[in-house]
Parts: structure tokens; sequence; C-alpha cells
């Protein structure tokens, strides 16, 4: 994870509802890349209380603290998470289309490569893209 940037302050999902639209959800079929009939975009769960437990235990990398506050996944574009599969990695959905190619973002893919971690990137149409660190000998 990135070190660069990371904060012990105390943070909300605030407006974000990103996640409620780039994540699945197993235990209400809500699948990737759609809005969940349960999110107000932009203001948040309207079952709050009740939500899934995947949803209660979900954190994106920017409400753990990694990152500016304008990092904040409705506004950069992207929602940052663990690779909870494999526990190597990491995985960068696109929310907003093209926020995948901006400086910011590919700032923040150079930096997780450069700490050795896998990024698998996948695009609001659904493209996934592994990104894989380069062995230490090729970057010498
Ligand atoms: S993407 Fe992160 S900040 Fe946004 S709603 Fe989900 S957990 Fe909260
Ligand atoms: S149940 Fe609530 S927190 Fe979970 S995806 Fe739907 S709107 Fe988001």
């Amino acid at each position: 994870m990135l070190m660069k940037h990371f904060t012990n302050e105390p943070r909300t999902c605030g407006e974000c509802t990103a996640c409620c639209w780039t994540h699945n959800v197993k235990e209400i079929r809500k699948p990737m890349r759609r809005w969940c009939p349960d999110c107000t975009q932009g203001v948040g769960c309207k079952r709050y209380e009740t939500r899934p437990g995947a949803c209660k235990e979900f954190s994106c990398a920017w409400l753990w603290g990694y990152g500016p506050d304008s990092d904040r996944p409705d506004k950069l574009g992207v929602v940052q998470s663990a690779d909870l599969e494999n526990w190597s990695g990491v995985v960068i959905a696109e929310f907003t289309p093209g926020a995948m190619d901006s400086p910011r973002v590919t700032e923040i893919i150079r930096e997780y490569i450069a700490h050795g971690s896998r990024v698998n990137c996948v695009s609001v149409k659904g493209q996934w893209a592994p990104l894989e660190p380069k062995p230490a000998s090729s970057t010498a």
C-alpha cells in the first residue's frame, strides 16, 4: 500500500457513493458496475443501518487513510481496494469514464508497482488489465 499521503485522521465517506456502483455485493446480488437500488447517488445508503455485511466490512484505500482528501473516489474517479481473493495486490476500479488514464491515477498506479504490488485495473466497461511489478533485475 502507498505510505505517501497517509493520514491517521478518521475519514467518512461523505457524499461519496462510488463503491455502490463499482463493486459487487453477493448478499443482495448486486453486480459490479451497476448502481445498487438502495443507493441515493451522492448522498448515501437508504438502508445504512441494515446494509449487508459486505458493505459494512468494505473500506476503500482512501477511507483507510491512503491518499490526500482530493483522492476521495468520487472526486478521483476510481476506487482503490485490496485484492481480497489473493491478498497480494490492489484493485483499481474506474468509476468516472476516462479517470483511469488521468495523471493522478497514473501516478498512483506507478507508486503501487514501485512498491511491488500487483495492480488489477478494471475500467467502466469491465475490461481488466493486470499490471505486474517489474522484476528487480529489469528495474536497475
Ligand atoms: S468508495 Fe470509499 S469513500 Fe466512497 S463510499 Fe465506498 S468506501 Fe466510502
Ligand atoms: S446496500 Fe447500501 S452500502 Fe451496500 S451497495 Fe447498496 S447502497 Fe451501497
